[in-house]
C-alpha cells in the first residue's frame, strides 16, 4: 500500500509521475521502445525509482513517496496527494503543489490539464468550491507567472508587473495582483482559460512550445463567518529545467534557461534548509521561492511532482538528482 500523505516525516512530499510515449514517439520508434524509467512499490512507506540508460547501461535508484505510471489516472493522484491538502486551508494553512520536471515530461498535462483531461488545477477548484459553500468561505484566484525573476498577471490586469512585498505579520503580498472571485467552477474556468492562453512560451531546439515561465495559480479561501480565517493553495507548473548541453540553447533562450536552472535550484537549497531544520532559509534568493515564503515551512504543507519523460535516462537523472535532494536530508 501506498503511504498516505499523513505519515510521511518529511515537509514535502516527493512523488513522480512517469507519461506514457505519446503516438507520435511510438509512430517514430519502428517497435523497439522500452521506457528508461521504472519503479517498485515496496511494502514499505517508500518506493524506488530504478533509471536505466539501455545503450550504457547506466542506471540509478532514487526513492519517492510515490509513484504514479501511465496507468494511474488524474482523479487518483488527486484524491491520493492534493485533495488531503485542502481542508487544512479553512483553517487558515497554507499548501503549495507544484509541478518540476525537463520540457515534455508532462508538468502543464498534469497540473493546467486540457478540457477533456482537467489537471489538479481545475480538480483541486472543483474541491475547493464545494468545501467552501458548505463552510460559508468565499474564494478568490490568481493566476501569474514568474519570468526571469518577475513576477507578470496572467488575469485582468494582464502582463502588469505585480511587487513582491513582506508585510509586518511576515505574510506575503502581491501588489498589483487581480484576484477574482468565484463562485462557480464555470466561473473559474472563465479566468482559467484566459490565464493559460496568455503563458508565455517559445522555441527551444527540444520542444517548440516549451513553457519558459513557472505559472502560479493561486487560489484564496476567506470565512465569510469570521474574517480572520485565509488559507492560501498555490499550484505550481514550473519552468522545464533544462540541462543546457541538450537544447543547444543561445542568447535569450540561453540566459531564460540559467534563470530557470537558479530558480529551481534554490528551491531545492529552501526545502532542503527547511527539512533540515536551519535557521537561515534563503528565500531571498529568487522570486519564485520569496512568493511561497509563506506557503513552505511552518504549518503548511507541500508536495513536489516530478515529472519523468519514460524516453530519456539522462533527462531523469537529471530531474532526479535535485529531487533527491528536495526530499531527504
Ligand atoms: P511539460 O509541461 O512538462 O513541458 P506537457 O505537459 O506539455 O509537458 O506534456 C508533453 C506532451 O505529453 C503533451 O503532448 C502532453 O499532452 C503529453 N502528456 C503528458 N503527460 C501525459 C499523460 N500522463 N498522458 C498522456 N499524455 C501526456
Ligand atoms: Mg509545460
Amino acid at each position: 500500500p501506498r503511504a498516505s500523505p499523513e505519515c510521511s516525516s518529511s515537509k514535502v512530499r516527493v512523488v513522480a509521475r512517469i507519461r506514457p510515449f505519446l503516438p507520435s514517439e511510438i509512430h517514430g520508434s519502428h517497435g523497439k521502445l522500452a521506457p528508461c524509467v521504472s519503479f517498485s512499490a515496496d511494502q514499505s512507506a517508500d518506493t524506488t525509482l530504478h533509471i536505466k540508460d539501455s545503450t550504457t547501461s547506466r542506471e540509478g535508484y532514487y526513492k519517492v513517496d510515490s509513484c504514479y505510471g501511465e496507468d494511474d489516472e488524474i482523479s487518483g493522484i488527486f484524491s491520493k496527494e492534493v485533495e488531503p491538502l485542502i481542508p487544512a486551508l479553512f483553517q487558515g494553512k497554507n499548501a503549495t503543489v507544484f509541478a518540476y520536471g525537463a520540457t515534455g515530461s508532462g508538468k502543464t498535462y498534469t497540473m493546467q490539464g486540457s478540457e477533456i483531461h482537467p489537471g489538479l488545477m481545475p480538480l483541486a477548484m472543483s474541491r475547493i468550491l464545494a468545501l467552501s459553500e458548505r463552510n460559508n468561505f468565499q474564494v478568490a484566484v490568481a493566476y501569474y507567472e514568474v519570468y526571469m525573476d518577475r513576477c507578470y498577471d496572467l488575469l485582468e490586469s494582464k502582463g502588469m508587473e505585480i511587487s513582491v512585498l513582506e508585510g509586518n505579520d511576515g505574510k506575503i503580498q502581491l501588489r498589483g495582483l487581480s484576484q477574482v472571485l468565484v463562485k462557480t467552477l464555470a466561473d473559474f474556468n472563465d479566468v482559467f482559460v484566459n490565464g493559460c492562453l496568455r503563458r508565455r512560451v517559445g522555441q527551444t531546439g527540444l520542444n517548440n512550445t516549451s513553457s519558459r515561465s513557472h505559472g502560479v495559480l493561486m487560489v484564496t479561501v476567506a470565512s465569510l463567518n469570521r474574517n480572520t480565517i485565509f488559507g492560501k493553495l498555490n499550484l505550481i507548473d514550473l519552468a522545464g529545467n533544462e540541462d543546457n548541453r541538450r537544447t543547444g540553447n543561445e542568447g535569450v533562450r540561453l540566459a531564460e534557461s540559467a534563470r530557470i536552472n537558479q530558480d529551481l535550484f534554490t528551491l531545492s537549497n529552501v526545502i532542503s534548509a527547511l527539512s533540515s531544520n536551519e535557521s537561515r532559509v534563503p528565500y531571498r534568493d529568487s522570486k519564485l521561492t520569496r512568493i511561497l515564503q509563506d506557503s513552505l515551512g511552518g504549518t503548511s504543507r507541500a508536495v513536489m511532482i516530478v515529472c519523468l519523460n519514460p524516453r530519456s535516462y539522462q533527462e531523469a537523472a537529471h530531474t532526479l538528482i535535485i529531487a533527491a535532494r528536495t526530499r531527504q536530508i
